[in-house]
């Protein structure tokens, strides 16, 4: 190994470049991405990746020759982003995201997402396991990307919890709880959220929730509505940052007293990123995500007259928060960025802006955008380094829900999820350039730097010079399987 200067990047992949040894008898491998900048887990580096089949093989300086040549010299050379937090097709307020799992999944490869995890949502009363046949029979015949999944889960029934076990060892080990959307059948209660904690530990999940106090922005929302106020702005002066500050210290604490790891969804206030802090500070076992639009959107936004297309829950906030959420990312509370993709067309928001303020979708179009919002306005401003970037958009989601070493990494063994960016080429972000087939862009007029000249999906390349030469369907579902030792590194 050391003679022909080939490295490994990660220590105990003794089986798996022992394979890569094998097969570079043959001399040939399938695929070199040459001269990059390949940030791996041991640092950033000059190198080579070489790719054999699925998987990457080799990282090192040599000329080992291969059928197909990426040339990255000036070139950053990243793991494939995962992106955690996922609602292709999102079917709700009688309205459905256009970004499906055909165009959704070639959007995301567009903008170096490799691997998504969305959602199955447990219809209240049904068993978990229908909403995830569900969900693949949409997703498996149309995505172009793999995937794997989170169990939105509905009910804390003997039976809902008896089937807990079953989903898990499926390779669905994240069970997300709503503690609001009450009206649309989402919403569990406390004791039902002590349960669920309780029994998806048992089984070796992760517990989380979508935190916001339902009872506080009702009555809000009432009180707007009697007062004939119906203005976008006032979706989040119904949702005051303290409704999901309460929301987090009360799940943190009943995950406490249910003495399981706990998982916040789209963290996007000062206040819970302090919670968390605290918590984790307190020696609990506490990971937290926020999205992009929270660390780079302000609440300003939704005061225009086309406002109503920026309702979200939770809301945009303020310049503080963001500032508080770059911080929570640089220092560790906040341990993923995912985008909470639900891009709903203006059109339809447009139908309901008169309201009530409730029935508008929620949600922004961003899985094509994360990765050069976030390079741009994190690494290239200064927020984080280029190592945090990759730690927060790629290894850490994959470590904690357990498609580590798999994806998430440039090393020996792991699937060949690769992108390419050239750090000179800058795109101004609109609807077209996007890349989403949703009419409307929630970033529209941002310079950006990042959006990557390759993607390669398990070996295949399926962007090349920023388009997309992928196949529908060709994406897999990736189960999930957490594993203690990789989580360490985050208490
Ligand atoms: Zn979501």
């Amino acid at each position: 190994m050391v003679g022909v200067g080939l490295t490994t990047a990660e220590a105990g992949a003794r089986d798996i470049l022992g394979a890569a040894q094998n097969r570079r008898l043959k001399r040939v491998f399938d695929l070199v991405v040459r001269g990059g900048k390949v940030v791996t887990p041991d640092g950033i580096m000059e190198a080579d990746v070489y790719v054999d089949g699925e998987q990457i093989a080799a990282i090192g300086q040599v000329n080992a020759p291969a059928r197909r040549t990426i040339k990255a010299q000036g070139r950053l050379v990243l793991p494939g982003l995962v992106d955690a937090h996922v609602h292709m097709q999102c079917a709700a307020w009688h309205a459905i995201s256009p970004n499906d799992f055909r165009l959704g999944t070639r959007a995301a490869a567009l903008g170096g997402v490799t691997t998504i995890i969305d959602f199955a949502t447990q219809k209240r009363g049904h068993p978990m396991m229908e909403a995830v046949e569900t969900l693949m029979e949409q997703a498996d015949p149309e995505t172009a990307i793999d995937y794997g999944l989170h169990l939105s889960i509905t009910d804390a029934s003997k039976d809902t919890l008896g089937e807990i076990e079953q989903v898990v060892a499926f390779g669905i080990p994240s069970f997300k709880m709503f503690m609001t959307y009450r009206s649309h059948n989402l919403m569990l209660d406390d004791g039902e959220i002590l349960d669920i904690c309780r029994r998806v530990h048992e089984c070796g999940g992760l517990p989380g929730a979508h935190a916001e106090n339902a009872p506080i922005s009702e009555r809000y929302y009432a009180r707007i509505r009697d007062r004939g106020c119906q203005a976008p702005h006032h979706h989040a002066l119904a949702k005051p940052n303290f409704v999901e500050g309460e929301a987090i210290n009360r799940v943190l604490y009943l995950a406490r007293v249910a003495g399981s790891r706990f998982y916040v969804y789209h963290l996007s206030t000062a206040e819970g990123a302090r919670m968390v802090q605290r918590a984790r500070q307190d020696g609990q076992k506490v990971l937290a995500e926020t999205c992009t639009h929270y660390l780079t959107l302000t609440r300003a936004l939704l005061e225009r007259s086309d406002g109503v297309n920026w309702i979200c829950s939770p809301p945009l906030r303020d310049d503080a928060d963001r500032a508080a959420l770059w911080s929570a990312a640089r220092a560790g509370s906040v341990a993923v960025i995912s985008t909470d993709e639900a891009g709903f067309n203006a059109a339809d928001k447009a139908k309901v802006a008169n309201g009530p303020l409730e029935d508008i979708p929620n949600g922004l179009p961003g899985v094509a955008v994360r990765l050069p919002i976030l390079y741009t306005e994190g690494v290239l401003a200064g927020r984080i380094s280029l190592e945090r970037f990759v730690a927060l958009n790629c290894t850490n989601p994959a470590r904690i829900f357990g498609l580590y070493p798999r994806k998430g990494v440039i090393a020996p063994g792991s699937d060949a999820d690769l992108v390419v960016i050239d750090p000179q080429h800058q795109v101004r972000l609109d609807t077209e350039t996007q890349h989403m087939p949703v009419d409307w862009c929630a970033y529209d007029g941002m310079n950006v730097v990042g959006f990557p000249a390759y993607t390669i999906s398990r070996g295949q390349v399926i962007v090349e010079d920023y388009s997309f030469c992928g196949e529908r369907g060709r994406g897999q579902f990736v189960p999930g399987r957490i594993q203690t030792q990789h989580l360490e590194a985050f208490w």
